[in-house]
């Protein structure tokens, strides 16, 4: 039995629900970006005037290779942290829906138009097909199944 239009749009709503978490790690960008911070303090604050304490050594040049690799670390870090701005991590696949889920009944609804695009069976050649569009509705309660899809354009085919 084919997948109805309606299927395949719930199947690639979960599948780009998927991707956009597994897209965006918060906490691992930002503990990298605690490690690339505390590096340059260490650097700027506590290395550097310690060796620059020590009297009588040549270390200009350690002390400003310290300077240079101190403001790096800092400035990976804060790249880091506007990185995982500007890649919206905040932002969870679809907009918001009001109402609650018949399912579970949590607030969790969230909806968003849905191109499918995809490979026809055995028939590559003919490139990718453009699929069916519509608008998937998913519950986002960890363990809810709820999935509708209200298709707007049918397939062609
Ligand atoms: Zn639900």
């Amino acid at each position: 039995m084919p997948a109805t239009d309606e299927d395949l749009l719930i199947e690639d709503a979960v599948s780009q629900r998927k991707s956009h978490k597994r897209g965006y790690n918060l906490l691992a960008t930002l503990t990298l970006a605690a490690v690339f911070g505390a590096l340059g303090w260490f650097l700027l604050f506590w290395l550097r005037p310690l060796i620059k304490s020590i009297p009588l050594l040549p270390l200009g040049t350690v002390t400003t290779t310290l300077l240079v690799v101190g403001i790096a670390a800092f400035a990976a870090a804060g790249l880091l942290i506007a990185g995982s701005i500007v890649v919206n991590p905040w932002s969870k696949w679809g907009d918001r829906l009001p109402g609650a889920c018949p399912l579970c009944g949590q607030r969790n609804l969230r909806h968003e138009t849905v191109q499918h695009a995809g490979w026809e069976d055995g028939h590559p050649e003919a490139g990718i097909k453009k699929g069916p569009r519509g608008i998937v509705t998913l519950c986002e309660t960890p363990g809810c199944a709820y999935a509708t899809a209200k298709v707007t354009h049918p397939s062609t085919s």
